[in-house]
């Protein structure tokens, strides 16, 4: 009697490991899209990527440790790891929550600037990624990281979803650490993606010199949280989004997204999303179709 009933015991068992297997290849076939999620940590900035291979990359880290739930909202409770943090500046609305992740996470590279500051949080991240002997690498332009090959093929050279640095472009140690800002475009296919970190008009103005339409893309992170002091219209005009994202906190005190950017949006006619109203944004994107966008 007791081995009939260990018998059924393992039966049970057999079949709950086979249909855990079959749900586990069922959902991890679903991802084949690339993910990108704005996330909604108050005033600050904090972008998750997802390629389909399953790369992820974290650009920036909101404000304080409280990052980290709002992270986990967008990754699985069992994974604890991402490959590349990218800081894009040392100030606090963007490094906040980072010290936290290398706590929590394995993460292999961190991309910066390089830029010198003496804010105590970006200290502990960077005592952190010295502890834990993490990869630093400065970002500069024209490096570029591929986050997945394309559909069917197996070569790095057949890069299917491109993450490129497009400033620095010098040794940034002393600039002021607004205009050091990382500045990154990701493309998959036909879809696109610009982030600018708190990059004031006159980086804009560089870029628009140096790289031209190559900035037409489809989804823009509204620079410095849609600060006037960014955004420019030329800058708008060359870029052309389809969405502008305004990474802010709800009635925030510096008054983000300033109305000049609003009204410069309206007369380009690009969809405004705000995290303060649609919480985080959630782009899927498969390189072909339009962009899927949700919120949670
Ligand atoms: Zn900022």
């Amino acid at each position: 009697m007791k081995f009939q009933k260990n018998f059924k015991l393992y039966i049970l068992g057999l079949f709950l490991c086979f249909n855990f297997l079959i749900w586990y290849g069922v959902l991890a076939e679903e991802r084949k899209e690339l993910i990108v999620a704005f996330l909604d940590v108050g005033q600050g900035d904090a972008i998750f990527i997802e390629a389909p291979s399953g790369k992820q990359v974290l650009i920036d880290g909101g404000q304080n440790r409280q990052f980290i739930s709002k992270l986990s909202e967008v990754m699985p409770f069992y994974d604890r790891s991402i490959d590349m943090v990218v800081l894009t500046h040392p100030d606090e609305d963007h490094v906040g929550g980072l010290p936290s992740v290398l706590e929590n996470y394995t993460v292999d590279f961190v991309l910066e600037p390089g830029v010198n500051s003496d804010n105590a949080t970006y200290i502990k991240f960077e005592d952190l990624i010295k502890e834990k002997g993490i990869e630093k690498v400065l970002a500069r332009q024209g490096m570029s990281i591929c986050l997945d090959n394309l559909p069917g093929t197996k070569s790095l050279s057949d890069c299917g979803v491109l993450l490129e640095v497009l400033f620095p472009n010098q040794d940034a140690s002393e600039f002021d650490t607004n205009l050091a800002s990382v500045v990154l475009k990701l493309t998959n296919g036909d879809n696109s993606f610009l982030f600018t970190g708190d990059s004031p008009k006159s980086i804009e103005k560089y870029l628009v010199d140096v790289l031209g339409d190559n900035l037409d893309v489809d989804v823009l992170k509204l620079g410095h949280h849609g600060s006037k002091t960014s955004n420019s219209d030329l800058f708008l005009g060359f870029t052309s989004p389809e969405y502008a994202i305004a990474s802010v906190g709800l009635n925030n005190s510096y008054g983000h997204p300033h109305k000049e950017v609003l009204d410069l949006l309206e007369k380009f006619g690009v969809n405004l999303l705000r995290t303060d109203e649609e919480g985080t944004i959630i782009f899927k994107s498969d390189g072909v179709s339009d962009l899927k966008v949700g919120s949670l």
